[in-house]
């Protein structure tokens, strides 16, 4: 078993069985030919091992799928179409109608959209709860309750879930307890370490690192009943694999039915960002460090919210959970929605974008933007106020980031 890093980079590629290719080759095909009906025939029924259609499975996507199991110790992983594709998927297949789940109330907006709405209108009900409040998950738990889910990092609140804490009691009622880890990565955080049953990134932002992909990936970590009560369904794909029930039955069902795949030429691209995410999340949490310092000494900002800063509430937690590193995505208080506006405009160096995770400063309004579509009280429960403003913090010079912002500082008092 090699190191993180060493798996960031060969993890799932073997040479011998790619034509000695060092770089994950491309299968840009749609199918899989077969030498004889009875081969096909195996292959479809389960028996045998093989590749059938992209949608279903595909060699470079597999290596995508198997590198990110081992970075992450789990037992196998499906590489989905977005990080949304991940969660419906997921979500999907562990709850059908009349069942229900919670969630964190501090989440990715398009992930409490789904939650709130689309579940909704197929009959699984969310409950959200403010991950704050760790008794009240437990109140909320049922015998129709399929799942617990959390993010790491909310965003743009920037709280920090504890996420042990939460798993406790998942553990306790045999819930399986799914972490969106997209904002933290495998570099800060593997969730299993601390309770997590499915992990799930959205590899559009750090995994790709360079904003030239959407995708998304789910790991079963391994350390899940299920066979399990609660999970009537999911009996006879464990009687006939075992712990890899919830993947095979993900794959066989919802994600082949629904078609979320992701193409091979994004996977690609994805394998590509992911050999260097150790050395630019070092770079990463760097610049984020240096600049959530900066921008707290600014008269004009009335708060900076960045668990690495040592009066941040969750700065214990967040050192603890995340292995001393704290990652890039800041947001921070101005007087109000006007001089956010004015300060975005003046930036020349930052992207004003609804993406984060790239190698680019990203920066954004939340309240007008990504969380338009919210009444007043949930961008309240989403810690999204007229005056807040979200950084990603790339991998530029920081003098050139800092300087890009003072100047647009200084543009607020002309
Ligand atoms: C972006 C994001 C998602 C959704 O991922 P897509 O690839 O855009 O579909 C989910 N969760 C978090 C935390 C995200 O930042």
């Amino acid at each position: 078993m090699y190191e993180f890093e060493t798996m960031l980079i060969h993890g799932g590629l073997v040479p011998q069985k790619n034509r000695q290719s060092t770089t994950v080759p491309i299968y840009q095909t749609t199918s899989f030919k077969y030498e004889s009906c009875e081969d096909i025939s195996e292959v479809f029924k389960g028996e045998k091992y093989g590749f059938i259609y992209t949608r279903i499975s595909n060699p470079t996507i597999e290596i995508l799928e198997k590198r990110m199991a081992l970075i992450e110790d789990g037992i196998g992983a499906i590489a989905t179409s977005s990080g949304m594709s991940a969660i419906t998927t997921t979500i999907m297949t562990l709850c059908k109608s009349g069942d229900n789940f919670i969630s964190s109330s501090s989440i990715f907006g398009g992930t409490y959209s789904l939650f709130k709405n689309r579940m909704k209108e197929f009959g699984i009900n969310c409950k959200f709860i403010n991950p704050n409040y760790i008794e009240r998950f437990e109140k909320e738990i049922d015998e129709k309750t399929k799942a617990i889910f959390i993010e790491t990092i909310g965003n743009p609140k920037i709280d920090v879930a504890d996420i042990r804490a939460i798993s406790r009691i998942a553990e306790k009622y045999e819930v399986p307890l799914i972490v969106d880890s997209t904002i933290t990565t495998p570099y800060l955080i593997q969730p299993k370490n601390f309770g997590a049953n499915i992990i799930i990134h959205s590899t559009s932002k750090f995994i790709n690192g360079f904003g030239n992909s959407i995708g998304g990936i789910i790991i079963d970590a391994g350390n899940f009943n299920w066979n399990n009560k609660r999970f009537q369904n999911f009996k006879e794909f464990y009687e006939k694999y075992g712990q890899l029930a919830f993947l095979i039955k993900v794959r066989k069902e919802i994600f082949r039915d629904f078609g979320g795949c992701i193409s091979p030429f994004n996977t690609f691209l994805i394998l590509n960002g992911l050999e260097t995410l150790s050395l630019r999340m070092t770079k990463h949490c760097e610049n984020g460090m240096k600049l959530a310092n900066f921008l707290k000494e600014q008269k004009e900002v009335l708060f900076v919210n960045y668990p690495g800063l040592k009066e941040n509430k969750y700065y214990h937690l967040a050192k603890e959970q995340f292995n001393n590193k704290f990652g890039s995505i800041i947001s921070f208080g101005l007087k109000n929605k006007e001089m956010c506006f004015k300060f975005i405009n003046s930036l020349k160096l930052a992207y004003n974008l609804a993406n984060l995770g790239d190698a680019k400063t990203l920066i954004i309004h939340p309240a007008s933007t990504i969380c338009v579509e919210f009444n007043e009280e949930e961008k309240r429960m989403m810690g999204v106020s007229e005056n807040l403003i979200r950084v990603s913090v790339g991998l530029e010079s920081i003098n050139d980031i800092i300087n890009d912002f003072k100047n647009a500082f200084l543009n607020l008092n002309l």
